[in-house]
């Protein structure tokens, strides 16, 4: 199953003011669910701004920096489960049944996300998992500085003045709620610039130099300090490594029933590299260097896109106050 193709973003271009931006998911609340960011004002448990469902367009938060998890979250949760069982029979419970979403005021951080994961989740074979549950949402983007040049969405608003912004039609769904929304938009001239897709990734030097460093000390020191939690994979739009899990209740003696989980997994976690009789990944310092090797080496070579669109979440969210970019910039500065 492929997800349907958007159109580039050269179609019509609408402009909008911000209380139309409310206005609009509100009354797109009355017929999806509409998830956005919100602002909790609970800041205990990392950031404040969290995505939600929204029913009011005053809840919105349009000028948030970040929110702690990514909402690709609603195509690849946490948790999720992908088959039932009983003693004889199994029962994929994909979500085709489930209706359709609208995430509202996606980053470009997180849309960029979303584009990668589409093309890691779609080729060479779509996982059906994935390919349901993000077919059945609507991506309804937010900027204030750039265009989202050659990314998928359906609706992106960027703004251009105070209280002013344009909402770039992306898709036919895009253009379907602009068309019901005409009494909040006003059609403006068509954009004249078309772009292409992102170029591919354009760091064969980053990738070369963390391919040849293995042996860097680099990676002890920073296992030294690395509570190897993996939170920087859990809150990372790009990290999607899984685990599968069955959770099985047993019925007398034949009887039993379950349902099997695939639940997110870190690179960094001590089992991660564990099979029946081997743990191929031990050591904590090989595992710190297996984020970056698979981040900015396997990714680029694999999918012509790096492992990381720049949101920073690991960055703010490490508890041991790592920060990747550092490293990348010692290992340049030493090897380059
Ligand atoms: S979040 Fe920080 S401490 Fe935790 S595994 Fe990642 S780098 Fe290590
Ligand atoms: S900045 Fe960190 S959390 Fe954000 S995409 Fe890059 S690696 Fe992931």
């Amino acid at each position: 199953m492929k997800l349907a193709k958007f159109r580039n973003q050269e179609g019509r271009i609408y402009t909008i003011s911000e209380a139309g931006i409310r206005e609009l998911a509100e009354n797109l609340s009355k017929k999806h669910d509409v998830y956005g960011p919100v602002n909790t004002h609970d800041e205990a448990v990392f950031s404040k701004f969290r995505f939600k469902i929204i029913e009011q367009g005053d809840k919105l938060e349009l000028h948030y920096p970040i929110t702690t998890i990514p909402p690709t979250k609603y195509f690849f949760p946490s948790r999720e489960t992908i088959l039932e069982f009983g003693s004889e029979t199994h029962t994929p419970t994909h979500p085709h049944t489930h209706k359709p979403i609208v995430i509202f005021g996606i980053s470009l951080f997180d849309l960029k996300a979303i584009n990668r994961l589409d093309k890691i989740f779609g080729e060479p074979i779509q996982d059906e998992i994935y390919g349901a549950n993000r077919k059945r949402a609507i991506l309804i983007s937010i900027s204030e500085d750039f265009d989202p040049k050659g990314l998928a969405f359906d609706i992106h608003f960027r703004k251009i003045g105070q209280n002013k912004y344009i909402a770039w039609v992306g898709s036919k769904s895009g253009q379907k709620i602009i068309d019901q929304s005409s009494i909040l938009c006003t059609k403006t001239k068509d954009i004249k610039k078309k772009y292409k897709p992102s170029k591919k990734y354009s760091r064969p030097e980053r990738a070369e130099i963390i391919a040849g460093a293995k042996d860097d000390p680099i990676w002890d020191k920073l296992a030294k300090i690395c509570f190897g939690c993996g939170i920087c994979s859990y809150v990372c739009p790009m990290c999607y490594c899984f685990d599968t899990e069955d959770v099985v209740k047993i019925e007398g003696i034949t009887k039993c029933q379950g349902c099997r989980e695939r639940r997110w997994d870190s690179c960094m976690n001590a089992d991660f590299a564990a099979i029946s009789s081997h743990d191929f990944r031990p050591e904590l310092k090989d595992r710190i260097y297996n984020w970056y090797h698979h981040k900015f080496v396997r990714m680029p070579a694999e999918h012509g896109f790096s492992g990381c669109v720049g949101c920073k979440r690991c960055i703010t969210y490490c508890p041991a106050k790592i920060n990747f970019r550092e490293t990348l910039e010692y290992l340049e500065k030493k090897y380059g």
